[in-house]
């Protein structure tokens, strides 16, 4: 079959598009056929080399495709379904995996970043992982959902305990975890003020339903937030990006604010005053991923068409290269897929 490989770590250049031995799926696995898998910052960072990462390497954690071949153990999954794959591996019999807290297995971890993923044309994965798709969604849409909007779900709402009338501070509004987080603050009856880096992503996250945004290039994040909710603050800041945005999201905060992240995608060194996080009474929580209870949420909303898909734009999978160029300029909106 034809994949997408990488036998060195590096730029761009090193993903070949080329031959790969055929996948055989287990008895307890089912062969999917890939239609889509869209890209995520992690694929960059596998790229460029993260420890454990075998080579040569299969990136690919967000899969849409069809159901071609189903191992004898399993009754439940039929042939020819659509489906899309749930993003994450787990051991799925530990004591964590069996009370429904997969991302505690020791296991846990993303598709595609331990074992080979989906920028081939074939994938064996688990039952557990292979969930059925609407006629309403294509394959796009399907792949461009799991990983942000799973992430963003357990940040919001399992790890941050979003309520009605919540203000919260959604950083990078333009990036894919990021315009998931605006529709899920706003489904759930949230203000919403969302930072981007020009004005096309601006435009873009008030259509999303953002209620206000900020050029966080031109402007202050922190005293832009200040001025909009009259000085008191946010109740919670969605940060992903990091180093660059620390600051001023600790400062965007009102006193008893939540700050709840899933990154640093400028950088992990972030510093603090212990005395603000005390006096203020403020709570810094962190996000990895989410449950299979968390994904089975949120996408019965994204089937009911409350919460949308954000595709960018689609590549074929021979074009993997200029697909990870355009990541790294930051130039999308929403998901960009590669179509093996
Ligand atoms: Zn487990």
């Amino acid at each position: 079959m034809k994949a997408v490989r990488f036998h060195e770590f590096g730029g761009p250049e090193v993903l070949k598009y080329e031959d790969v031995p055929d996948v055989r799926p287990r008895e307890d696995q089912v062969l999917i056929h890939v239609r889509a898998c869209a890209l995520n910052h992690l694929d960059l960072w596998i790229r460029k080399g993260l420890p454990g990462i075998k080579l040569p390497h299969i990136n690919g954690s967000d899969i849409a495709g069809d159901v071609v071949e189903v191992g004898s153990y399993i009754s439940s999954v039929k042939r020819g379904i659509r489906v899309l794959v749930a993003p994450m591996v787990f051991c799925n019999h530990c004591a964590p995996c069996m009370a429904g807290q997969q991302s505690f297995c020791r296991e846990f971890s993303v598709l595609g970043y331990a074992n080979d993923g989906g920028n081939a044309e074939y994938i064996a994965v688990p039952q557990a992982s292979v969930i059925p798709i609407p006629d309403s969604l294509n394959y796009d849409e399907a792949a461009s959902v799991p990983l942000v909007f799973l992430t963003a779900w357990h940040m919001l709402v399992t790890r941050a305990g979003i309520k009605p009338g919540d203000t919260v501070l959604v950083l990078g509004g333009g990036s894919g975890v990021g315009s998931a987080a605006v529709q899920i603050c706003k489904m759930l009856g949230a203000t919403v003020i969302a930072t981007a880096g020009d004005e096309r992503k601006l435009q873009k996250s008030r259509e999303l339903g953002a209620d206000h945004v900020i050029d966080h290039y031109q402007q202050k994040i922190a005293d832009e937030v200040r001025r909009i909710t009259g000085k008191s603050g946010v109740d919670i800041v969605f940060e992903h990006v990091g180093s660059a945005t620390w600051d001023d999201s600790v400062r965007s905060l009102r006193p008893g604010g939540t700050l709840v992240t899933c990154g640093a995608t400028t950088g992990p060194e972030a510093k603090f005053d212990i005395r603000v996080l005390f006096s203020r009474q403020l709570s810094f929580l962190g996000s990895y991923m989410g449950t299979m209870g968390d994904l089975h949420q949120v996408l019965k909303h994204i089937f009911s068409g409350k919460l949308k898909a954000v595709v960018d734009r689609t590549f074929p999978l021979s074009e993997a290269r200029s697909a990870h160029e355009r990541l790294e300029k930051s130039e999308q909106f929403g998901k960009i897929v590669l179509n093996p």
